[in-house]
């Protein structure tokens, strides 16, 4: 029997469309959290009332090379996925909308973007424009993925209880890239060292198994290098039996793919 087909399930997953809507926004700081890892804060009235009801999804982001001046200038410029992470307004009232970014070098729009746009450079945000609802408390949780998905794990883990079994486990390409992540239980740090992407946090989800599964009916966030979805297939549905509602597992990018797009 599936774990979501125990008689007293502690909570349920919802997808909800959202109006999709586009914001026209500007770069207003940039915090660097190791050598390979920015923090970013996008402000802009467009962003006033910028919200979602859910706890998983991403947005587009638009990124022209210099001044634009419609929408559809901005909606011609490059665009990537990312992860909206914190937004709302400051004390002094201005709108904001904070983002992280994996720096992987000099091949990527986005990594380049967020490694040098100057402040006040333009930026265009699509979406979100759907989202994924975590209604009640799952009685237990692992969150694992690469730098890409440390936003996701970062929303994710703020809606775990002090006293819930958890495993968070993160790759990273070693000890100085370490981000620092808030949650109620250390997070596991695994180093890829000079492997392949994916290849240290698929050796440490391959060791789980029955027995390290947190709680009876836990929930389940793996995302990064593509390669990852089969590991963690192998983990969640194979090992731990766990159904479609209790488990988001995705690539969030796919190496020699430029502007991969993630099957949702
Ligand atoms: C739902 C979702 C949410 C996401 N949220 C975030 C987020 O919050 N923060 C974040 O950093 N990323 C996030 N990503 C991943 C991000 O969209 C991709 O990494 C994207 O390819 C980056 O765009 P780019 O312009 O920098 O590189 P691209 O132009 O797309 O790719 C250029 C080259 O760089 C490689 N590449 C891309 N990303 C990486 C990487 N991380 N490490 C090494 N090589 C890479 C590609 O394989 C390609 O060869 C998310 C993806 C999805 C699907």
């Amino acid at each position: 029997m599936s774990s979501s087909s125990t008689d007293r399930p502690t909570y349920a997953t919802h997808r909800e469309q959202l109006e999709l809507r586009f914001r026209n926004a500007t770069l207003t700081a940039r915090e660097h959290l190791t050598d390979d890892y920015v923090r970013v804060r996008l402000s802009g009235d467009d962003l006033r009332g910028f919200d979602t009801p859910g706890h998983d999804d991403h947005i587009r982001i638009f990124l022209p090379d210099g001044p634009v001046s419609t929408v559809e200038e901005m909606r011609a410029a490059p665009s990537r996925e990312f992860t909206p992470l914190a937004w709302g307004e400051t004390h002094d009232g201005d709108a904001f909308l904070d983002l992280e970014f994996a720096l992987h070098g000099d091949d990527g729009v986005a990594g380049v973007w967020a490694a040098n746009a100057p402040l006040g450079a333009p930026i265009g945000v699509g979406g979100p424009r759907g989202t994924l609802r975590v209604d009640g408390s799952p009685d237990g949780w692992l969150l694992a993925g690469d730098e890409t998905a440390i936003a996701q794990i970062r929303r994710y883990a703020a809606l775990i209880p002090e006293d819930a079994p958890a495993l968070i486990i993160v790759e990273v390409r070693n000890a100085g890239q370490q981000v620092p992540i808030d949650a109620p239980v250390p997070v596991e740090y695994v180093h890829r060292k000079d492997q392949a992407p994916g290849t240290a946090l698929a050796a440490a989800l391959d060791t789980l198994d029955e027995d390290d599964r947190p709680g009876e009916d836990p929930f389940v966030f793996i995302a990064a290098e593509q390669a990852i979805v089969k590991t963690g297939r192998a983990l969640a549905c194979d090992r731990w039996g766990l159904d479609a509602d209790r488990r988001v597992i995705k690539g969030y990018w796919k190496a020699g793919d430029t502007e991969f797009h993630a099957p949702h």
